[in-house]
């Protein structure tokens, strides 16, 4: 199943990531991690000291599935504004998501700063504009709600955005919370803590089918061996789906370019703090900087397929990207370099999916979907180490697949 096509601009960053060996032989764990990308070297980061014998297999190199075509926007917010996921699931379940989201975040800076891999994770404020005249009152909206929530939040108006950028909005919030990282630099560098402390990490090996035994689930592997577990982490991404459908979760296709580099003082001039941008339109457009001054352009999602066969869809999409950020910022005015097409998926609800399904005992679905997936992957290893190391955790009621915590009992379609 591929699940993106295109040229990477993250891969080119680290030309000489860590190797893992295939796996040779038999073995057994108390925990398999299946799938080496962000999420599942998140969840290896939070078991690495478990006391559990942990072994996270990929079948095919560390971080080279959706986690290279990721943007890397660390937001609390997803695709669901604060205001609409408090409309879904009440007061008390909707600000106790946000508070794990901006605890997430500070998880994502402490795991960074023990990393001996430049994961170049650095704070950023993001604008968040409103794309049409009624989308500022759901803004003023979210802004007294995070605001009393603690977040680091500011309300804009139109003069305001226009002081500090080179384009008019009717208003944004401007959230200092958030953050940008390099995601491919940062799985390699929480695998290399996690198999600093014991993690058994095995690249280019596919488990391809399991059967049960009484105490455990046996996986067999293309190299022609078997990992015999007492419990799975399937962190395969959107691979998940062909294994187990999720009615609470879909698939998009998406896009995203990275230009050439440009000068440092057009960015310094031009764009305030280097903020990472996005907007309310479900068809929005979003952009970040990165450490050698290129410019990321993400966006113009839709709902078709066969991404991998449609090159000219891409490319185009692809001079869109750059031609809408250009119209923003004409005083930096930026060349395509990557581009890059990619499937990638959120839930109907607006809150990933931790799940727990009776015909696959021993077994948790990781699904962190949504676009702040990497903050929503931290989330949830976190409440996984906790179930599989405690016994249990106060926060899987609000992610499980079955929870019951729509205030209607029905979820939002978008
Ligand atoms: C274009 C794009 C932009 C995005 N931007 C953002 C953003 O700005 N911020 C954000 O937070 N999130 C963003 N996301 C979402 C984010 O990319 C995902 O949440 C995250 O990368 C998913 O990581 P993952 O580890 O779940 O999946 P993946 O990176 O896909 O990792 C799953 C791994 O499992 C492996 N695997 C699958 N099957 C098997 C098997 N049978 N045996 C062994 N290994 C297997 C795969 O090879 C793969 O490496 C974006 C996604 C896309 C597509």
């Amino acid at each position: 199943m591929n699940l993106h096509n295109g040229t990477y601009y993250w891969l080119e960053t680290l030309p000489h990531p860590p190797v893992y060996p295939r796996l040779a032989q038999d073995i057994s764990c108390d925990i398999l991690i299946i799938g080496a990308g962000i999420a599942g070297a998140q969840c290896a980061y939070w078991l690495r000291d478990s006391g559990l014998n942990v072994v996270l297999v990929e079948k095919n190199r560390v971080g080279s599935g959706g986690t290279s075509a990721n943007t890397a926007f660390i937001q609390h917010a997803g695709e669901k504004m604060a205001h609409q996921l408090v409309n879904s699931f009440g007061e008390e379940l909707a600000f106790r998501h946000l508070r794990l989201c901006k605890e997430a975040i500070d998880h994502l800076e402490q795991a960074a700063a023990q990393m001996s891999i430049d994961s170049s994770f650095a704070r950023r404020s993001s604008l968040y504009t409103a794309s049409q005249p009624n989308d500022v009152e759901k803004l003023e909206k979210d802004y007294k709600l995070l605001r009393d929530l603690g977040f680091a939040i500011d309300f804009l108006t139109e003069d305001e955005i226009a002081a500090r950028y080179p384009f008019r909005r009717h208003a944004a919030l401007y959230c200092r919370d958030d953050a940008e990282l390099n995601p491919l630099a940062y799985t390699h560098g929480l695998i290399a803590l996690a198999a600093g402390t014991g993690t058994h990490v095995y690249e280019q090996t596919r488990v391809t089918g399991k059967h049960y035994e009484k105490d455990a689930v046996i996986y067999r592997t293309d190299t022609g061996h078997t990992i015999r577990a007492k419990h799975v982490i399937l962190a395969a991404g959107y691979e998940n789906m062909r294994i187990k459908a999720e009615k609470n979760a879909m698939l998009i296709a998406t896009y995203a370019t990275v230009t050439t580099p440009v000068a440092e003082s057009l960015l310094r001039q031009h764009w305030h703090e280097r903020s990472l941008i996005w907007e309310t339109a479900d068809d929005y457009i979003y952009m970040r900087t990165t450490p050698d001054n290129r410019v990321i352009i993400g966006g113009l999602d839709e709902r078709v397929y066969h991404i991998n066969r449609n090159d000219a869809l891409r490319l185009h999409k692809s001079e869109k990207l750059i031609q809408e950020f250009n119209k923003l910022f004409p005083g930096i005015a930026v060349q395509a370099e990557y581009a890059a097409a990619a499937y990638y998926g959120g839930t109907h609800d607006g809150l990933p999916i931790i799940g727990m399904y009776t015909d696959f005992p021993r077994c948790t679905f990781f699904d962190s979907y949504g676009d702040n997936g990497i903050v929503y992957s931290m989330v949830l290893s976190k409440i996984v180490r906790d179930v599989l190391v405690n016994g249990e955790s106060a926060d899987l009621d609000l992610y499980r697949q079955d929870r019951p915590l729509l205030k209607n009992k029905q979820p939002i379609l978008v």
